[in-house]
């Protein structure tokens, strides 16, 4: 009972601390009418469901032992985790752009309106926040911190929290840098490669060049990055540049062109070396949070068919190996191709995660120092237990459907010549 008045009174602390920058002075607010007008205009096309104030008391399906009430406590109870580490000035600093990222991303998919509300108003702090303590590009800055810079203006800006003086200087800042800094490749020219080393594992270095086999501080053996991770990656970078049209190094579509050279997907968990298959999910899942803007739109599975078979397939292995932070991601994206939760597969994963959250509100390891892999569970639980509202089948950059079109048609058509 303690611990429960106690978690209230967090709750309810959370959200007061949040209320006064409400009403605070925003830098340059204006309304952000890229994807608000282009949903207006949409229909919702999914079946409306029950009323939730009908459905709370009840089982979540028949013979469910978790009810409606429980998984809407279970997220906004998510939400007050994330937004309490987001409050804590080392975790914002390291990921500031990120945190209103998924603010912004959740509050626009969430069909429910208190869960959505307080998602935004947890996001409209933090981006007035980073607004307030963004507003020039450092002369010195390298791509890194001008790719971070555009991430966190476009998510401040997706809230309606608009500053055009900052993204002229983000503008002017970019070209200053290539494509090999911004992607580590030029999409362009290159395929995504598999030179590109990892992070040191024995100093942390991670400005050790392509191509070296040696840390170039301490003399250690490096791991490569396998070509999935460096390849969705900048999938993210020239999804977010393109957006804002801030252009970072390339564009979306010339690192997307090479989807095909990733194809298909062999990738197992029970691999010796298991990083391919965890890489294959998140790329993946990458795509389809890039070509849908992060849960907007469904997505037909008619463009993605090898990605959609490969998840279906292996989301029972996410959940017995307890995986709680790709599991969202798993769900996410096969409910973006239209499984509901009528599946079996969406309520195993909708019942693990509601078994499986710990007492502060968060998912996954709460013994982990690294704060993103606190937080990053916890968002992508919260997205596996959400019923979302889908703007119709979309694309978010629609200039790429023939080129998703064109890429099912030759499948297909080898598919038919070998059964020949
Ligand atoms: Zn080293």
């Amino acid at each position: 009972m303690r611990r429960k008045l106690l978690c209230l009174c967090l709750i309810l602390f959370t959200l007061l601390t949040a209320a006064p920058f409400h009403s605070s002075p925003p830098t340059t607010v204006s309304a952000h009418t890229h994807l608000h007008s282009n949903n207006a205009a949409l229909t919702q096309t999914s079946a409306t469901p029950l009323p939730v104030s009908t459905r709370r008391g009840q089982p979540l399906w028949p013979g469910s032992r978790f009810t409606e009430e429980a998984r809407e406590r279970a997220i906004l109870r998510g939400l007050n985790f994330i937004y309490r580490t987001a409050l804590k000035p080392r975790n914002f600093r390291d990921y500031g752009p990120d945190y209103i990222w998924c603010f912004y991303t959740l509050s626009e998919a969430f069909r429910d309106e208190k869960a959505s509300s307080t998602a935004r108003r947890m996001g409209l702090e933090r981006a007035h926040f980073w607004r307030r303590t963004h507003r020039f590009v450092p002369a010195d800055a390298d791509a890194g911190l001008i790719s971070e810079l555009a991430y966190g203006d476009d998510a401040a800006t997706s809230l309606g929290l608009r500053d055009d003086h900052l993204r002229a200087q983000l503008k002017r800042a970019a070209p200053r840098f290539k494509a090999r800094d911004y992607l580590l490749f030029d999409p362009r020219t290159e395929p995504p490669p598999s030179d590109v080393p990892d992070e040191c594992e024995y100093c942390g270095a991670d400005d050790n060049p392509r191509g070296s086999l040696v840390c170039h501080v301490c003399k250690h053996r490096l791991v490569m990055r396998t070509r999935y991770d460096v390849w969705y990656d900048a999938l993210i970078t020239t999804y977010v540049g393109d957006r804002s049209g801030i252009t970072l190094g390339a564009h979306y579509v010339d690192v997307l062109k090479w989807l095909p050279t990733l194809r298909p997907y062999h990738a197992s968990r029970n691999d010796p070396d298991d990083a391919e298959f965890y890489d294959t999910v998140y790329a993946i899942a990458h795509i389809v949070y890039t070509l849908n803007n992060y849960s907007q739109y469904s997505l037909s599975p008619n463009l993605l068919p090898q990605e959609f078979e490969y998840l279906k397939a292996n989301l029972r292995e996410a959940i017995r190996e307890k995986e709680d932070d790709m599991l969202g991601e798993f769900m996410d994206t096969l409910r973006a191709f239209g499984l509901t939760t009528n599946d079996p597969l969406i309520r195993q994963g909708m019942e693990y995660y509601l078994a499986h959250q710990n007492g502060d509100g968060s998912w996954g390891d709460r013994h982990e120092k690294d704060i993103y892999q606190r937080y990053h569970p916890t968002w992508n639980a919260i997205a596996g237990l959400s019923e979302y509202t889908w703007k119709s089948e979309g694309l978010s950059f629609p200039e790429v459907k023939p080129l998703l079109e064109q890429w099912n048609r030759s499948v297909s058509s080898s598919r038919r010549s070998v059964a020949k």
